[in-house]
């Protein structure tokens, strides 16, 4: 029968990619027999096929649905799929020991190792992602990222509705989707399975912490740090110190955190964590604009950044003082206001003033840009002063978050086709596009009139695509780039130099 050919072809592809040894076959087999509701295996199966992991694992998963092993669910399919899974992986303490003992070698060896052992595991399903559509978008900013996100799959009605209903008696647990307990933990209907699940011990500032990879791997090696405690977001002067030591422990990554306030902020407020990586975003490489040094901080160079959004760049070989510098910084921002340019640190009691860090090694000098946010919200402007304004929420209108901040793009995926029809549309094979492009499209038209052939239309509108994520983040923007902007910006920094 295919289903045991499948098995013993699953078992071969665990000993080949190196996540068991040849003496764990019959072990490994066994357990997933009983995964699929099986006892016993016949004698004469072949074991050799040209599938890979995720294609096998999907046959199996078919299998137990056809068996009635599982309903036809799709959560119910990734919990069964990450449990054939967890058959092949060590345990948790057995990888953080070959983690830290490649790290005694490199820092990098440990986290390829770490890297290649989270794509094996299926715990990212490279399979899905590469269903994204990924492209760089020359501005005047250098080379922005454009992601198109299709590798989220899209659930049925009948799994939404179950999920509508369980969430209303389901147990707190695991806390949430950043919460240490998820390593290893099964999953339901509406939480992700996460048995085929493993984290590194981090720590930070004597502090626990947890380092895993997205999921969803937005950019090279992007990997997510967690607090073992759950507790909400918030930037402060030990967030800073975190930053760095991380850093230091691995210099061939960035890490940046978002920001703490709704609007600017990420989607998870809710608990502690970083996300960084080994990929350098066009923010990195922007140029500084000018430098300036703090009267306070005689080891610490300061500059601002040529980027849409506002960045204050941080250098120093001093560690400590680096932290005292970006602190100051971050609490005159807090209570910083220049009604001239719309900037007011507090409406009442709330506070609107935050910043977006980021941490790197760059030349043995410790990095640290601070990306200066202010959430606040107006009549003209209820989804916020510094946001895209409504000229731009057809391409994007969600938060922006740190990875956007850094000059990624990540797209919503009905765009896939919405911009195949705007460029039917701009050839005139099509005469209906979402009313929300029309005017987008009815400009290109104007501005490139005869250029367009059906030779170079998918590049000009992927251009013109990065044009307006450009402006996407000259709208998060709070010193804007025209003279009053950068002016008031120099206000601050003079008012930083000086204090
Ligand atoms: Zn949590």
């Amino acid at each position: 029968m295919r289903i045991y050919s499948a098995l013993q072809e699953l078992v071969q592809q665990g000993v080949n990619a190196g996540l068991i040894q040849p003496e764990d076959k019959i072990y490994a087999r066994n357990q997933v027999l009983s995964h699929l509701g099986l006892d016993s295996f016949p004698a004469e199966v072949e074991g050799e096929s040209e599938k890979e992991i995720p294609e096998l694992l999907d046959e199996l998963v078919e299998y137990a649905v056809s068996a009635k092993v599982i309903p036809d669910l799709f959560d119910k399919k990734e919990i069964l799929a990450s449990q054939i899974m967890n058959v092949f992986l060590a345990r948790p303490s057995e990888v953080n020991r070959e983690f830290y003992q490649r790290y005694e070698n490199s820092p990098k060896e440990a986290t390829e190792y770490f890297y290649q052992l989270s794509q094996k595991s299926n715990y990212i399903q490279i399979q899905r992602i590469s269903k994204n559509i990924h492209y760089k978008a020359d501005t005047a900013y250098g080379e922005l990222d454009i992601t198109i996100n299709l590798s989220k799959p899209e659930k049925d009605p009948k799994q939404i509705a179950l999920e509508k209903e369980l969430k209303k008696t389901a147990a707190h647990y695991p806390e949430c989707l950043l919460c240490v307990e998820n390593e290893g933990y099964a999953g339901r209907i509406g939480h992700p399975a996460r048995s085929n699940h493993r984290m590194i011990r981090v720590e930070l500032a004597n502090e626990d912490w947890y380092f895993q990879y997205s999921p969803y791997v937005y950019y090279n090696e992007h990997c997510i740090l967690l607090s073992g405690e759950h507790r909400d977001m918030k930037i402060d002067r030990g967030g800073f110190v975190r930053l760095l030591e991380f850093v230091e422990q691995f210099p061939h990554y960035f890490i940046g955190s978002n920001a703490d306030l709704p609007i600017v902020g990420g989607s998870i407020l809710t608990h502690d964590h970083y996300q960084g990586g080994n990929y350098e975003f066009a923010m990195a490489k922007a140029e500084e604009e000018y430098g300036f040094t703090l009267q306070g901080f005689p080891e610490v160079h300061g500059a601002t950044v040529k980027w849409p959004m506002s960045v204050i760049r941080l250098r120093s070989k001093n560690k400590t003082e680096l932290v005292e510098a970006a602190d100051f910084i971050f609490e005159t921002w807090k209570s910083y206001r220049d009604p001239a340019v719309e900037i007011e640190a507090y409406t009442g009691e709330t506070r609107h003033n935050t910043v977006t860090p980021i941490a790197r090694m760059r030349d043995g000098y410790f990095e640290l840009d601070l990306v200066l946010r202010n959430n606040r919200t107006t009549e003209e402007f209820p989804l916020g002063i510094f946001h895209p304004h409504a000229d731009v929420h057809h391409i994007k209108k969600e938060n922006i978050g740190l990875i956007e901040v850094m000059g990624l793009a990540v797209l919503p995926a009905r765009l896939k086709t919405e911009l195949i029809e705007v460029e039917r549309f701009l050839l005139g094979k099509d005469h209906e596009i979402a009313g929300y492009h029309l005017p987008w499209a009815e400009e290109m038209k104007e501005n490139y009139r005869s250029e367009l052939t059906e030779a170079n239309i998918t590049e000009i509108v992927r251009k013109e695509v990065g044009q307006k994520f450009m402006r996407v983040l000259e709208d998060a923007g709070v010193f804007k780039r025209n003279e009053a902007g950068q002016e008031a910006f120099r206000r601050f920094t003079d008012l930083l130099a000086r204090t």
